[in-house]
């Protein structure tokens, strides 16, 4: 039987067309039509005054962190419950991470954790010169809370939306919230250009600043001049051309995830000690990765478990992502929990959660296959 991938790449035939101009035009280069219009495309999108492409939305992060700031010594604060590529570029740029624990309505950052953590840093006079917030699997974080208290203390926030590009929070689209905004388009992400990221905000002069450090920081002089680093991060005209194209038809796929994301929700949600994400109220998540939780006191398996016995009839399941806190590279960062006594939010949902097949190229027949197999396994048969 075929095998089932987590979330694979969804071409709309339209992207070859955008490549073919660009070969015809011969403007095989990280600047050009294609480019030019992708940034217009996706500013009008998100409703924001401007974007500027990147070669990835791990580029795109480390840039909005230089932008703001961020060097030697200072510190930055980040979701724990995240993929690296949230919080390397802040050890890029020789920055101290302090991790955040989620809270359990949408996964994300805890308010009540960041308030405890920018109280203890306040009075130390140790203030972070950036907080990133990350909108996991699709779901926009509590941003009207976290804003708040970042406001509180003069704190910018980025949005790490490289997972949500397409969802909503409060009417506005999820990556708008913040002072910047981050999108990725690797080949997993719900569109692609097969990599790259774009950085968004409502601050031109942030966008212009980060086309001017993605082509290497050069002056405006008749020769090549410098004035401070910059980075080779510009986006291929070739792969913007696949953007563009991606870009036409995101709102299909965001509806195609929700539409898998609530079959799952109606086949398996009776099932005793499942769990699914949430949505948090008067938000839209683009439910990137259909995701769920096991009780182990109700189902005796745990993810592990589970992803081998879909492995062997060939479906791909994943692990939550493991917590930033967890990790052997940051086995000596601060992290501020959302619980008092007992384990970490982020922690219990890693020891108990999976994400199951979610691309939007997914067959009616294989999401019945990966459902029969789900039920199957956790109805212990
Ligand atoms: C994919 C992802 C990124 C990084 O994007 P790349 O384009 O792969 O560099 C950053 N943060 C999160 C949460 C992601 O899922």
């Amino acid at each position: 039987m075929k095998r089932i991938l987590l979330s694979s790449p969804h071409m709309s035939g339209n992207e070859q067309n955008y490549i073919k101009d660009a070969f015809d035009t011969n403007w095989i280069a990280p600047l050009g039509p294609n480019v030019d219009q992708f940034e217009k495309d996706i500013a009008a999108y998100a409703g924001v005054k401007g974007a500027s492409v990147t070669s990835s939305g791990t580029g795109a992060i480390h840039l909005a962190l230089d932008i703001l700031g961020v060097g030697q010594g200072d510190s930055v604060f980040c979701s724990s419950f995240t993929f690296i590529a949230s919080a390397n570029p802040a050890l890029y740029l020789g920055a101290e991470l302090t991790f955040i624990d989620s809270e359990t309505d949408t996964w994300n950052m805890s308010p009540k954790a960041l308030e405890h953590a920018l109280s203890d840093a306040k009075k130390a006079n140790q203030l972070p010169k950036a907080i990133i917030v990350v909108n996991l699997y699709g779901q926009s974080a509590q941003m009207d809370e976290l804003l708040e208290i970042a406001n509180h203390f003069h704190v910018p926030i980025v949005e790490d939306a490289a997972e949500s590009l397409g969802a909503d929070y409060k009417g506005k689209k999820s990556g708008t919230l913040g002072k910047i905004g981050i999108y990725s388009f690797n080949g997993n992400k719900i569109i692609t250009t097969s990599g790259g990221g774009v950085l968004i905000s409502d601050d031109e002069e942030i966008v212009a600043k980060s086309h001017f450090l993605a082509t290497q920081a050069r002056d405006q002089a008749p020769h090549y001049q410098h004035s401070v680093v910059g980075y080779n991060y510009r986006m291929s005209n070739i792969l913007a051309g696949v953007g563009i194209a991606q870009l036409q038809v995101l709102d299909d796929r965001v509806a195609r995830r929700r539409e898998i994301f609530e079959t799952y929700y109606q086949e398996l949600s009776s099932i005793e000690g499942i769990d699914f994400m949430p949505e948090l109220e008067n938000t839209k998540s683009n439910r990137w990765l259909s995701a769920l939780t096991v009780d182990p006191t109700i189902i005796q398996l745990n993810p592990y478990e589970i992803m081998d016995k879909m492995n062997e009839v060939n479906i791909e399941t994943r692990a939550l992502w493991k917590p930033l806190h967890l990790q052997p590279l940051f086995k000596n960062n601060k992290f501020y929990s959302n619980n008092q006594s007992e384990k970490a939010t982020s922690t219990l949902l890693f020891e108990r959660g999976l994400c199951v097949p979610s691309g939007s190229n997914m067959s009616d027949e294989e999401l019945t296959r990966v459902i029969k197999q789900l039920q199957n396994i956790l109805r212990g048969c």
